[in-house]
């Protein structure tokens, strides 16, 4: 039925097209690359450096939080199928890992790319994959998925290298915009729901204090809320931050406790539908994280 669907697709672009058949029934995708991406950021990446040549799935649903992500059948044969599959290894969605691993065509962790630090003492020799939340690691990541997307579809390499271009322009600018706001304020403290900003906190010279761990669900231990406790209140840290897609049950408690405010700090890990239906984007949410971040700290 499916096969039966694309074909019709197919002959319906041709009629389309008119002429020009040779090109458009090259397969039954309109030549198209299968690109299966495992979370929002990769797969918004994906989307822009593939431009029109392929079409990107994004395994993580929207609205849903990626860490140790369970996949449905359909999606083990979306990774199975795929041109090309783009992920992050190291035990960040362990059940997506094993089955692209085992794949025989193309895939990519893209962890593998990256100068990464581990994570927090208590979770053992981790690597924190959270690289995305630096602009300049995310730019890494993008020349990596240009390489990758060039070696799959050689004819498309100049169309690839100027997307790619276009789109690491846009992160170099996030990343000054960040430097220049950042660069003068009059708190460093940054009180998160889990340990996503280390990458983000660490460039911009700032000090990650998170709740839980590298995945938000571990749970905060009460030790480590009352030193939160004592580490607002010594700071003077005005805002604790929580997220879209986690509870914000404790960062509040933490919050009221400590007469701070909260406020939302987004470590883009998949954006809700709601956004989706804005339009909204890599650079639009770390915009929206870089003036909450200006707020919070007192920059500028
Ligand atoms: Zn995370």
């Amino acid at each position: 039925m499916r096969r039966l669907a694309l074909v019709l697709t197919s002959a319906l672009s041709l009629v389309a097209v008119g002429c020009g058949g040779g090109e458009a029934a090259r397969d039954e995708r309109d030549g198209k690359l299968r690109v299966v991406a495992s979370f929002y950021p990769v797969a918004e990446a994906a989307g822009r450096v593939a431009g029109e040549r392929a079409e990107v799935t994004n395994l993580t649903p929207a609205g849903t939080e990626p860490h140790d992500l369970e996949l449905t059948p359909r999606q083990v044969d979306q990774l199975e199928d795929a041109d090309l599959v783009l992920y992050l290894g190291g035990g960040f969605q362990p059940a997506l890992e094993k089955v692209a691993s085992r794949r025989d065509g193309a895939k990519v962790d893209l962890l593998e790319a990256l100068p990464l630090e581990k994570g927090a003492a208590e979770e053992g020799e981790i690597n924190d994959p959270h690289f995305w939340l630096d602009p300049a690691l995310m730019e890494k990541a993008v020349e990596r998925i240009e390489k990758a997307l060039v070696d799959a579809r050689p004819e498309n390499r100049e169309e690839f290298e100027r997307n790619a271009a276009t789109y690491r322009a846009e992160l170099r600018e996030l990343d000054a915009r960040y430097k220049t706001t950042l660069s003068n304020c009059r708190r460093r403290e940054l009180v998160t729901s889990h340990a996503a900003f280390h990458y983000l906190a660490t460039r911009y010279g700032l000090s990650q204090q998170p709740i839980a761990g590298l995945s938000p669900e571990a749970e905060p231990d009460p030790r480590r809320l009352a030193d939160l406790t004592d580490l607002v209140r010594r700071s003077n840290t005005t805002t604790v931050f929580y997220e879209t897609l986690v509870s914000p049950e404790v960062a509040e408690t933490l919050a009221r406790q400590t007469g701070a405010t909260t406020a939302v700090l987004n470590p883009l890990e998949g954006l809700t539908s709601e956004q989706v239906e804005k339009g909204a984007g890599y650079v639009s949410v770390m915009d929206e994280n870089l003036a909450a971040l200006k707020e919070a700290l007192g920059c500028g």
